[in-house]
């Protein structure tokens, strides 16, 4: 039976909605329900991403984000009693076209700056560090050794999970609809189920929040893209410290996966859309430019393959805060990013809604009305 009223409904079962339902129990909330239309928590991106975690972005706003988010994976298992399998093996950004070593030289200082211990190597050192890839055409990269991997359903399951011992109400095959709204206030949530009366709303449905937005009325500027990848069988000749490599004019990616390796690769010509398929052309293409990268791949075999949807904004950042809806909050649009991110995104949630504004990191910048007022802020470590 689902309850006739709530304070406060996060919709969407995905890192940012289980972080969220987490961190505002935290700071004492009552009566809290989270909504998931799957029958599990994590289906959506969280579910099907390559759980990476970095701090090399290109703006200072992104590098803020992960110098409080990736502490937080690190001591998630202390705080929540969950384990997330943190490895920090490492991200190595190989560049291949001069404008793009100029960009990341640039970025690179910016995260020293901000006391981020990120490395510039040039590319006979990229060379000498992965002797089974081919990478005669590397000019150089960068490369930061607490950047890594974390389990996400680990993740999600480790905040819903503190999250109900806190009180919070977290229920699955849950369809949001619609919405209740009354003199621009959200008065209510329509659900699968009936309708539930609220005044705080949080859309935190990751590749659908701006169909959550429509039903609101509300322009919320992210579109749904597909995004897949394969792992292989075992592969012993891959050392233990592989890191997780990424040919960045390519968007092509590895790192290892169990005994073998996780690669993916995002096509430039994807459309628009909820298609969550393998798209086995694409999958062929991605293939032999990691087979042409690391020649080992020909003696591997496919061990398993899926496709998830990345959340994507004109300026591929996130939206955080208000919409012109009163009581309608949005945390989405986290551009293929965003799993990171959720740790950090959920406390900055709570924080603009106790407090009116966040303290944890500043973004104001990624308000909603950005677009409509033309600031957008381009981030270039874009995969
Ligand atoms: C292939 C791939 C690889 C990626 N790799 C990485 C990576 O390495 N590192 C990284 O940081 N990020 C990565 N990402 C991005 C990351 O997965 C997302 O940014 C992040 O998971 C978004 O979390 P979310 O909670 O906003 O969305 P989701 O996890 O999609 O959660 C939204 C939830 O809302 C639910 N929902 C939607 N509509 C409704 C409704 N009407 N009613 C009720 N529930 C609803 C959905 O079912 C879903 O469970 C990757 C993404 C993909 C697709």
């Amino acid at each position: 039976m689902l309850p006739k009223t709530a304070e406060i409904i996060v919709i969407g079962g995905g890192v940012m909605g289980a972080s969220i339902a987490y961190h505002l129990a935290l700071r004492g909330q009552k009566d809290i329900l989270l909504l998931e239309k799957e029958s599990f928590f994590g289906q959506g991106a969280t579910g099907r991403c390559a759980g990476g975690v970095r701090y090399q972005f290109a703006t200072e706003v992104n590098v803020r984000l992960s110098i409080e988010s990736l502490p937080m994976l690190e001591r998630f298992e202390a705080e929540t009693g969950q384990a997330i399998d943190y490895r920090a093996c490492g991200y190595l950004f190989i560049l291949t076209r001069p404008e793009d070593v100029r960009v990341f030289q640039n970025s690179v200082a910016m995260q020293n700056r901000l006391g981020v211990q990120t490395s510039w190597l040039d590319g006979d050192e990229i060379r000498r560090r992965l002797p089974a890839m081919r990478l005669e055409d590397v000019i150089g990269g960068s490369f930061n050794p607490k950047d890594g991997l974390v389990d996400p359903n680990s993740v999600v399951m480790g905040y819903i999970q503190a999250a109900q011992r806190m009180g919070v109400r977290a229920l699955t095959n849950v369809e949001v609809t619609g919405f209740v709204i009354e003199n621009g206030n959200v008065t209510g949530v329509e659900t699968s189920g009936g309708t539930i009366f609220t005044e705080v709303v949080f859309n935190a449905a990751g590749p659908w929040a701006g169909r959550l937005g429509h039903m609101a009325g509300i322009d919320i500027p992210i579109i749904p893209l597909r995004r897949q990848m394969f792992t292989t069988t075992p592969m012993p000749e891959i050392p233990p410290d592989f890191p997780f490599v990424l040919d960045f004019a390519q968007s092509l990616y590895f790192h290892r996966e169990g005994q073998g390796l996780l690669i993916g690769m995002s096509n430039p010509k994807e459309q628009p859309g909820f298609d969550q398929n393998v798209d086995p052309t694409w999958e062929l293409v991605n293939f032999e430019a990691a087979t042409a990268r690391l020649p080992l791949l020909e003696h591997a075999g496919l061990a398993s393959h899926w496709a998830g949807l990345y959340e994507v904004t004109p300026d591929a950042h996130p939206i955080f805060g208000k919409t012109p809806v009163a009581g309608f909050y949005v945390c989405a649009g986290f551009s293929g990013h965003g799993f990171m991110h959720g740790p950090i995104s959920g406390k900055i949630m709570a924080e603009i809604l106790l407090d009116g504004s966040a303290s944890s990191v500043d973004v104001s910048m990624l308000d909603l009305a950005r677009f409509e007022e033309g600031r957008l802020i381009q981030e270039y470590n874009v995969v």
